[in-house]
């Protein structure tokens, strides 16, 4: 192993050298940047067929003053691997519940706004009570608040990830599957978790119209998720013909660039004065 070191070194460009030494300072910095209130929510808009809103994504943003602004797609691996991404959701559901109880819960039913759950929260059982804590606190009715889970998430621990289920389920929250197709995935776990909603991967959305094998494979998810009796969204939808491509063949929830992009609390209830497209 030894005489490996030398070679060893050529790998360790400066490049990883930066990489490493950005994964850590983001790391120390997530729990100042919470205290700090330099994380914000976005909100990006679901639509239906006809263009009218079902919900939101609630999207984590952060602008860090030392790093600028940071990507969730960048941070939250790190804070997962840190053991610091529970802290973040916990902010973030605080967050989308105080914006519920001002803005969203005097929207009628069955509009829902979603939040993002990593795999390290189901097995954190404090996350539950924290919930139902913070629902209390903002007075949150019932199906306001959906939760978005990946495939890989209970992978790992069916057991306990199933009981943090039944607890948020109980709460009246729905389940949504996202990244469908993506990871790890195992088609036989679709009926063994109480999934309510799948969404469509981007990558598939993208793929949409390169070749018959990759619309096929679009079209089997949609008859899929009919025959499974689940929702199913689409995400990252960025052209008409993606739209009509979807539509045709029976999906009918929509999320991207073609519709909306993700924006601020401000801006979104800006959107949400003006009526939805018809
Ligand atoms: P995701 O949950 O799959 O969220 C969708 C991502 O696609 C978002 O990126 C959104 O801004 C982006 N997007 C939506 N429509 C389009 C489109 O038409 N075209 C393109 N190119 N992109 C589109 P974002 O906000 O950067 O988030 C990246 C990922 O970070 C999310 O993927 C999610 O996995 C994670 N994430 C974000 N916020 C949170 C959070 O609060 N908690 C957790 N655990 N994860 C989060
Ligand atoms: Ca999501
Ligand atoms: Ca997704
Ligand atoms: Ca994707």
């Amino acid at each position: 192993a030894k005489s490996l070191g030398k070679s060893r070194y050529s790998f360790f460009s400066s490049d990883m050298m930066d990489n490493y030494q950005r994964r850590i300072e983001i790391a120390n910095n997530i729990e100042t940047a919470l205290s700090e209130n330099e994380f914000s929510i976005y909100y990006q808009e679901k639509v239906d067929a006809n263009g009218r809103r079902v919900g939101a994504e609630a999207l984590a943003r952060w602008n860090s003053k030392k790093l600028g602004f940071v990507s969730p797609a960048e941070f939250i691996p790190i804070a997962e691997q840190s053991g610091k991404v529970t802290e973040i959701t916990r902010w973030v559901i605080e967050r989308v519940c105080r914006d519920c109880s001002d803005v969203f819960s005097r929207i009628d039913p069955p509009f829902h706004v979603s939040i993002n759950l990593s795999a390290h929260d189901l097995k954190k059982y404090h996350l539950i009570g924290f919930i139902k804590g913070t629902f209390l606190k903002y007075h949150i009715p019932r199906g306001l608040i959906e939760f978005e889970v990946t495939e890989h998430s209970y992978l790992d621990n069916l057991v306990v990830a199933n009981r943090f289920f039944d607890e948020i389920t109980a709460l009246g929250c729905r389940v949504a599957l996202d990244d469908f197709g993506t990871g790890y995935s195992s088609l036989s776990y679709l009926t063994k978790i109480p999934i309510d909603l799948i969404k469509i991967d981007k990558q598939f959305v993208d793929n949409i119209g390169e070749s018959a094998r990759d619309d096929a494979l679009v079209i089997t998810i949609i008859e899929m998720a009919r025959r499974l009796g689940m929702e199913l969204c689409a995400e990252g939808v960025e052209t008409m013909e993606q739209r009509q491509f979807l539509t045709e063949h029976g999906c009918h929830m929509f999320q991207g660039y073609l519709f909306h992009k993700p924006m601020s609390l401000r801006e979104y209830q800006n959107l949400l004065a003006r009526p939805a497209e018809e």
